[in-house]
């Protein structure tokens, strides 16, 4: 069995991880932790038979529990300082929070390898969402020009989202880098109207209440698009890959970027 602690367990999707590893054979709940905890137990949270309380302090609940992984769906803000003191505990850990740039994920390999552990960060557990990403990959070497329209719910902190930013990254990989898109002159007349500029891929955000997590990825050629389009209709579609990666982490040293590296 995988001791799990869950970083965030206030939150939406801390709440939907702390059912998932509850319910999982392979996985053993030992903690959660949320820096807003007031002493709330994990059975009240979820309406199941668990007397966990929640607590506020991640490194004591740490030193107390001895889990293999700290599963982290907390901000953007605060995620570095949490995997700082995750590695110092020689812990795995398993993150879903999004908002990682380039050099903090160099950071974090490092610090990772530094104190013999591991990381996943992964911005999108669904395994449709990894499909998707798969699909754009193939299509953008044939069709090099694409936007990417990325649709969440209106208390989401970061944008482009996370999956946004790794689907462009992986298609201009795929593409080998700068294409222009659209007319070599065009003005906004509103600032952002074409939206982000990630080597000529456009990506857009829509921010409104109703929504989960979408994306649509277009592509445009000669008289013809095509549209990949990604919905997760409720937090329960992340938590098979979320399970997974509990499982797989331990394999690994340092960090591990995208839960597709894992989906052989
Ligand atoms: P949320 O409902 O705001 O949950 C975040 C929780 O973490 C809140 O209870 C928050 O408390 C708590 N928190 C804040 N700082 C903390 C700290 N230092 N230590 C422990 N807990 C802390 O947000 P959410 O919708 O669950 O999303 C969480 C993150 O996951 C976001 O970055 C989101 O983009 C990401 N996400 C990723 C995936 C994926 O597949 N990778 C899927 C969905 C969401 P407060 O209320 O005090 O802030």
């Amino acid at each position: 069995m995988i001791k799990v602690v869950v970083n965030g367990a206030l939150g939406r999707m801390g709440r939907e991880v702390l059912k998932a590893v509850l319910g999982d054979e392979h996985t053993k709940l030992v903690g959660a932790v949320d820096a807003i905890a007031k002493g709330e137990r994990v059975g009240s949270l979820i309406t199941a038979q668990c007397d966990i309380e929640v607590k506020s302090d991640l490194a004591k609940t740490l030193d107390e529990c001895r889990p293999d992984v700290v599963v982290d769906f907390t901000q953007p803000a605060v995620v570095m300082d949490n995997l700082r003191v995750i590695f110092g505990k020689g812990v795995r850990a398993v993150v879903g929070t999004t908002g990682f740039d380039k050099d903090k994920l160099a950071e974090l390999d490092a610090l990772a390898r530094k104190n013999n552990t591991s990381v996943l960060i992964a911005p999108n557990f669904s395994i449709g969402a990894i499909l998707m990403m798969r699909l754009a990959v193939q299509a953008v070497k044939y069709l090099p020009k694409a936007e990417i329209i990325e649709l969440h719910h209106d208390n989401k902190l970061d944008a482009p989202s996370g999956t946004a930013c790794l689907t462009a990254d992986l298609m201009i990989e795929a593409r080998g880098g700068f294409v222009q898109q659209g007319h070599p002159d065009e003005e906004e007349k509103h600032k952002g109207a074409r939206g982000a500029n990630i080597d000529g891929l456009r990506v857009h955000s829509v921010r409104l209440p109703g929504y989960v997590a979408h994306q649509e990825v277009i592509f445009g050629g000669l008289g013809e698009t095509l549209t990949i389009r990604h919905d997760s209709i409720s937090r329960e579609s992340f938590m098979p890959g979320v399970l997974l990666g509990c499982r797989e982490i331990g394999k690994y040293t340092g960090l591990v970027h995208g839960l597709d590296k894992m989906m052989h």
